[in-house]
């Protein structure tokens, strides 16, 4: 048994070893056994680009093969720019390997904010890495001892070894999925819910089998997700536009969100903040001040749309807007927490503020800086991030606000907001006047906003409610709108 799966066993989990099947009853083929199975999770992954020609040629490889050379090419090709691509081609490039990295798009890290993918190629070219953009390769005769790469407008070079990191398909082969009803979509992929539910009874799949990006967070939460359906537990789809990426080359990059064209491109009023990394003193200090961090933000809500960034540290720095986000805070709140000094991550609050100053300061509401203002009623016995929404609404008392905050008020309990009824508890919930609230909802991208709102949380199965503060008194459970709704008419 690998050494890896010694603490599998340990936990109680049989191993076996051999390619697996699902079968028309639902149950796992391995070789002439059948195993009994109530539950299914096809976690079988993805099969690297592979190389025409002599696949056993040993001049071209696959992104993990190219990781465990023996000896340093002199030249070598990397084909496909995306994440691992940069990566093989800035690590080689910095060892002294002269390397060429072609890319069939207009920018390497094809999913990434241009500017972003422009400031980490001025690096990487400083590595020894000659970038060609809209390469089209047109042939690759692999031998044992080099390939012949033709590309570009016909031009054809000799290369030691050629890395293919592109072309990457969910490896399905073998797997009995028609036999067992499972349907597959887009690219051959596996056609999940929210729950990681395939279309056949019992039958889950995860990871780089089903849509979304090809990541090892992404796959490990959605392995999370299905365990617990199949466990009977409650459970929580994913935010698939929340999923950080992150790209090991120098400067590292990482991202969540939408892109600035992105973002533009659906219409959102955008702001954008930005820094170089040189901007702050820890770069200074640990000796690397290359890249920058953008926020991509929303203007009406300050919402935090997307975040990109390069730099030494950045795959570590993402993770603090992705919180943010997630727990429906903006940059105006970024801008306002204290960050330590001298780091990185002032980078990203530096980013934050030029975004919140580009809008006047108006958009977002930062609360907890206006003195007397936090009217809370949260009790110091509550943890306050789960009564964030109701005193984010209540200190600013503005509509936008109210929207946030029946965003998490109303989202979290599962209710169409879509309702009259339901945005008037929400807003009780959020102590808020119902004429004001009545008047704002008249307005229709409020009422839009609260609508597709409505929508996503179905989509995120959220169902129940963690906690509402009202007149000093905290709700909690799956009644907690209805006795904060009667607290508060009852004590006005
Ligand atoms: C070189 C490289 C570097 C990467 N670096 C990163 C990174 O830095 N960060 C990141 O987030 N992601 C990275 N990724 C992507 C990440 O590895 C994948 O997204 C992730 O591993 C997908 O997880 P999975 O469980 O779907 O599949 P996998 O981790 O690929 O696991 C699938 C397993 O199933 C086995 N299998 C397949 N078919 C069968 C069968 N019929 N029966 C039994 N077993 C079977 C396979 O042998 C494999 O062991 C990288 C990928 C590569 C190739």
């Amino acid at each position: 048994m690998p050494e890896e799966l010694f603490e599998v066993a340990r936990n109680k989990i049989d191993v076996i070893e051999g390619v697996g099947a699902v079968t028309a009853d639902g149950n796992v083929r391995v070789g002439d056994d059948e195993i009994e199975a109530n539950t299914v999770i096809l976690a079988t992954g993805s099969w690297p680009g592979r190389c025409s020609g002599s696949s056993s040629a040993s001049a071209c490889s696959t992104p993990s093969a190219s990781w465990a050379l023996r000896e340093l090419p002199q030249k070598m090709a990397v084909i496909g720019a995306g994440a691992s691509g940069a990566e093989i081609a800035s690590a080689y490039g910095r060892l002294g390997v002269e390397v060429t990295l072609l890319e069939a798009l207009p920018q390497i890290l094809p999913l990434e904010d241009e500017e972003i993918a422009k400031a980490a190629a001025r690096e990487i070219r400083k590595q020894n890495v000659k970038i060609v953009t809209e390469a089209n390769v047109e042939s690759a005769e692999v031998s044992d001892d080099g390939v012949e790469l033709t590309y570009g407008d016909g031009e054809t070079e000799r290369f030691d070894y050629l890395a293919i990191a592109a072309g990457r398909g969910p490896d399905v082969e073998g797997l009995g999925l028609e036999d067992a009803g499972v349907t597959t979509g887009e690219n051959g992929r596996v056609e999940v819910d929210g729950r990681m539910r395939t279309s056949a009874d019992g039958v889950y799949a995860i990871g780089d089998l089903v849509p979304g990006p090809a990541l090892a967070h992404k796959a490990s939460d959605e392995g999370v997700i299905a365990a617990e359906d199949a466990a009977g537990m409650e459970t929580h789809a994913l935010d698939y536009g929340a999923i950080p990426a992150a790209t090991f080359c120098h400067p590292q990059v990482a991202s969540f969100g939408m892109t600035e064209k992105q973002a533009r491109d659906a219409g959102y009023d955008v702001v954008i903040g930005k820094v170089p990394m040189g901007a702050v003193g820890a770069p200074t200090v640990y000796g690397d001040r290359t890249g920058m961090i953008k926020i991509v933000g929303d203007k009406r809500y300050g919402e935090i749309l997307g975040a990109h960034m390069a730099g030494a540290r950045a795959t570590d720095l993402i993770s603090e807007l992705v919180a943010v986000h997630d727990l429906e805070g903006g940059f105006a709140e970024v801008a306002r927490i204290v960050h330590p000094h001298p780091t990185f991550s002032e980078a990203t609050l530096e980013a934050a503020r030029s975004a919140w100053c580009r809008c006047g300061r108006r958009c977002g509401s930062p609360i907890n800086r206006r003195p007397g203002t936090r009217t809370s009623p949260v009790s110091s016995s509550a943890p306050p991030l789960r009564l964030r929404a109701a005193t984010f609404a209540a200190a600013s008392g503005r509509v936008v606000a109210f929207s946030l905050a029946a965003l998490r008020q109303a989202f979290a309990a599962g209710r169409d907001l879509s309702q009259v009824d339901n945005v008037l508890i929400a807003a009780a919930a959020c102590e808020l006047h119902p004429r004001a609230v009545l008047k704002a909802i008249e307005s229709r991208s409020v009422a839009e906003r609260l609508s597709a709102v409505s929508a996503e949380a179905a989509t995120r199965l959220v169902g129940a409610l963690p906690a509402i503060a009202v007149a000093g008194k905290v709700s909690e459970g799956p009644a907690a709108v209805e006795t904060a709704a009667t607290s508060l008419a009852t004590s006005s």
